[in-house]
């Protein structure tokens, strides 16, 4: 029998082996052995020094302009190897195409983009924030705000769902703002994330020490970080509690962006009826959003509330579409929705449905079909199940348990005021959609939920046809939620910079305050 290879960090520019066996990947369908990975051994302290020496001072070297060009030539190197990336997705995430385009295409558009808003920035070395203000009653003394790039690294920790979007949505602004990447990506796929920086790397693209990978164990990690080093974690609420309280954080101000989880919601319109535009959209994008990358998505719909009126129009509505949902292999053609990432998030998915379900209601429960291609007692296949809660005001762990998995409550609600009510129960989440033809009610609805989410995103009739989806995340639009959901800001188009930079403010002549205004370009996010 061949031994299952072993994936090589990229560390301190150059490739290196970690010791020990390492943990092994496995192909969340058939169960099989993929690769290894270890960083067991790796002197750290060496790799973040190189990072922050070298990779920082070549990047900062260069104009946004030029940033913005290597930008686009990863995204050339991507592109060339996209089937690479559908393999290994297929292998190693058990996502059918359609979901696999989400991570993989979703990382290059993003990419793309901040190659073009890079380009924008012109050949400046740091950012003007806002316009001169006068210090004095003469104006020759005033202060000019600039964001200049840290001189650090940006240490990425990511989630298992997203290998490829996570890393690159984190990366393209950091590599643009000139600040070094170092990526730990979760490792039950870390495979994915590996082979696009590996790419990326044998391109020859990046000056030395601009991108580095660490697979496996994030031991140690965290201790490496001093006080011009950012942290941006994806993950449970439970890890962002470890990263936050970490003394790199807690005394040494390392700056911290928190991605956690997130009870997002779906709003329909108490106007609305059974049948009608708005009710349609509703019924159409909780399905999506429930089956897409089997409900593997940190901004999937979890709690749907409706009027009370029509509680069970849209259950059945909802049931009929889900019942139509095929799951297995996703290397079959008949497969509409593929697995979860692995066994013990099967585990986990099953058991968070049985603690709803002390709660809830099941409206629908697809298990009783057969899997595609794929053995129940192996693959980390669940189907998809629909619960529900006519009282949800009395329900606490439908607004607290977040299962990360093709799952979602229905929930009724007797007036607006309580949904709202009730959305807010869910502690701040990523986005919160809402369905009317009602401009009116969606300005209200997005003014009423706005300091609890991140995005409100509203489906009307006008735009069902390009509407970007309730949870995908666009690079020109805020991610990111309040409270329980992190407290972190992600994308936003340029906004995104802002980490990756310092503010400072320039007290000094007219004439210092022009020298410096040559070198930089104003920050429009
Ligand atoms: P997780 O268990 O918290 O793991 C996330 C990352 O943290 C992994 O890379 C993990 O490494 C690492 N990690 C684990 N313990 C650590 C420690 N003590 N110190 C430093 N790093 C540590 O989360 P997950 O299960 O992968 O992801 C699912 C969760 O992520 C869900 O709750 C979901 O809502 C959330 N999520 C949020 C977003 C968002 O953008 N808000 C996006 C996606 C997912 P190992 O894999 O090696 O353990």
């Amino acid at each position: 029998m061949t031994p299952t290879p072993l994936l090589p960090n990229f560390l301190a520019g150059r490739w290196q082996d970690g010791t020990g066996h390492g943990a092994t990947l496995l192909d969340p369908v058939l169960g099989t052995p993929l690769v290894r990975v270890s960083s067991a051994g790796l002197d750290l302290a060496e790799g973040f020094a190189f990072a922050r020496e070298q990779g920082g001072a070549a990047l900062r070297a260069l104009t946004y302009q030029q940033r913005a060009a290597l930008l686009g030539d990863i995204v050339k190197v991507l592109q060339a190897n996209r089937d690479a990336y559908y393999a290994i997705a297929t292998a190693n995430c058990g996502t059918t195409t359609k979901d696999s385009a989400v991570d993989i295409d979703g990382a290059i558009f993003t990419l793309g983009y901040y190659a073009k808003q890079g380009e924008a920035l012109g050949d400046a070395k740091l950012l003007l924030d806002g316009e001169r203000i006068r210090m004095a009653k003469d104006p020759v003394f005033q202060t000019q705000h600039i964001l200049s790039p840290t001189r650090g690294v940006a240490l990425f920790i990511n989630a298992f769902n997203f290998p490829s979007w996570g890393l690159w949505e984190k990366a393209a602004p950091a590599l643009l703002s000139g600040v070094p990447v170092i990526i730990k990506p979760a490792t039950a796929t870390a495979w994915l994330t590996q082979r696009m920086v590996k790419d990326v790397v044998d391109a020859g693209i990046l000056p030395a020490g601009a991108l580095s990978v660490v697979c496996g164990s994030s031991a140690g990690l965290m201790d490496q970080l001093g006080p011009f080093d950012v942290v941006s974690f994806t993950g449970s609420a439970e890890t962002a509690r470890i990263i936050r309280s970490h003394p790199a954080v807690a005394q040494r101000s390392v700056r911290c962006n928190i991605e956690a989880d997130s009870l997002n919601s779906a709003l329909l319109d108490p106007a609305a009826a059974a049948g009608d535009e708005a009710f349609n959209l509703l019924v159409s994008e909780v399905v999506r959003e429930m089956t897409v990358k089997s409900g593997q998505k940190c901004t999937a719909i979890r709690r749907i509330f409706v009027p009370r009126a029509l509680y069970d129009a849209t259950a059945q509505a909802i049931a009929a579409k889900l019942g139509k949902t095929t799951v297995g292999n996703p290397r079959n053609e008949t497969t509409r929705m593929g697995a979860l990432v692995s066994r013990e998030q099967f585990d986990s998915v099953l058991a968070g449905i049985a603690h709803l379900k002390t709660e809830a209601e099941v409206l629908f429960d697809g298990s009783s079909a057969a899997l595609v291609d794929a053995d129940p007692a192996v693959a980390a296949c669940v189907a998809p199940v629909l619960l529900g809660h006519r009282q949800p005001a009395q329900a606490k762990v439908l607004h607290e348990v977040e299962v990360f998995g093709p799952v979602a409550t229905l929930m009724a609600f007797d007036s607006l005021e309580q949904a709202l009510e009730l959305i807010r129960r869910g502690e701040g989440s990523l986005v919160a959609s809402v369905y009317s033809s009602d401009p009116a009610f969606i300005a209200l609805a997005a003014a009423e939920l706005g300091s609890s989410h991140g995005r409100v995103h509203a489906i009307s009739p006008d735009v069902a046809a390009v509407q970007s989806g309730h949870g995908n995340v666009m690079p020109m639009s805020l991610h990111g939620g309040p409270g329980r959901a992190g407290g972190g800001e992600e994308l936003g188009g340029l906004r995104a910079l802002g980490f990756y930079h310092r503010r400072s403010a320039l007290q000094g002549s007219t004439a210092a305050l022009d020298v410096l205004a040559a070198s930089g370009t104003p920050f429009k996010p």
